[in-house]
């Protein structure tokens, strides 16, 4: 196949760069850069099933050749990276969705949104199961991303009811793993560099909200199980082992030997308190289920930041 993954130089865009490629696949990547980082692609210069093309996927997106699935990963992702971002952020789920399923559409390939747990907002049901219609506030600073990623659900699913094309819908749940931007704001990043430089770990509010973290190579396998299956409906893919983000700070400061503990810092807006998939669609649909246990997620994590940390 011959895949085109905008947001190809993210987080989780770059591995899913890696996986097609390992498999003798051939890719065409998009990235404008805006939060992804041609650091995540460098490995892949040499390499001739790979291109790159440095682009804002909200302009017109002219992909030369045959194309037989499109990812739609472009998008800022973290909470502090889309208020940053606002405007992008709701261009990108829009006009970016748009692109990039005209692609699908002019290309006759196989279409596969990367959405987001943050359209549940702040859940009512736990967890939460792919039926659950979310509770979310559209005017807070999150809706940016949460009404971005609900609508660019709704363009796919109208792509595909009135243009027949074969597409997919992944709601990804915490993701963590290297690659995963240092500066991001993330709590994993945040607490693993706080960590290494020995300081105490900011627990915003009291830390009993909930969060369940995928380690990004059993993620990218949900997803290419995904692009692969016949689910035109969204499904969860996460981790559902749920722990409080005082216990998840905790952890980290045990696998880093950090003694300095941790301090109790302000809660930011609309921030969910429980978070936790339901992902028995993706066990029953795609076979599918976390592998990598989170000490050793978190082990692979700390060492990645930590030769980041002493390069910088
Ligand atoms: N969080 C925290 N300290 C930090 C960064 C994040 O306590 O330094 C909390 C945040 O308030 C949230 C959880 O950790 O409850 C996960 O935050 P993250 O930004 O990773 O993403 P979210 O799950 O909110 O999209």
């Amino acid at each position: 196949m011959r895949i085109f993954i905008t947001g190809g130089a993210g987080f989780i865009g770059s591995h899913l760069c890696d996986y097609f490629l390992a498999r003798g696949h051939q890719v065409v990547a998009m990235d404008n850069f805006i939060t992804g980082s041609p650091d995540n692609i460098a490995h892949l210069r040499s390499e001739t099933r790979f291109e790159f093309i440095e682009q804002d996927v909200t302009k017109f997106i002219d992909v030369a050749g045959q194309v037989d699935a499109v990812l739609h990963f472009a998008s800022p992702a973290s909470p502090k990276s889309y208020l940053d971002f606002p405007i992008q952020t709701m261009k990108v789920g829009a006009l970016g969705t748009h692109n990039a399923l005209g692609v699908a559409r002019a290309k006759k390939a196989r279409f596969l949104l990367a959405s987001t747990s943050e359209v549940y907002g702040d859940p009512l049901v736990h967890p939460q199961t792919e039926a659950y219609w979310g509770n979310v506030n559209p005017i807070g600073p999150r809706g940016v991303y949460d009404e971005a990623k609900r609508f660019a659900e709704a363009l796919t699913l109208a792509y595909h009811r009135e243009h027949d094309i074969a597409t997919r819908i992944v709601r990804i749940f915490n993701t963590y793993g290297p690659r995963n931007a240092l500066n991001d704001g993330r709590v994993v990043p945040n607490f693993v560099g706080q960590a290494l430089r020995g300081e105490p770990l900011t627990v915003h509010g009291d830390g009993s909200q909930t969060r369940s973290f995928c380690y990004v190579s059993d993620l990218v396998e949900g997803i290419a199980r995904l692009l692969a299956s016949n689910q035109e409906l969204p499904v969860n893919i996460g981790n559902p082992n749920e722990l409080t983000i005082k216990t998840f700070a905790e952890r980290i400061n045990a696998l880093t030997k950090n003694q300095a503990g941790i301090i109790f810092t302000y809660r930011p807006v609309d921030d969910p308190s429980r978070r936790n998939p339901d992902i028995t669609k993706a066990r029953t649909l795609l076979g599918w289920e976390p592998q990598v246990e989170l000490d050793d997620g978190l082990r692979e994590t700390i060492a990645y930041f930590r030769a980041r940390m002493k390069r910088a």
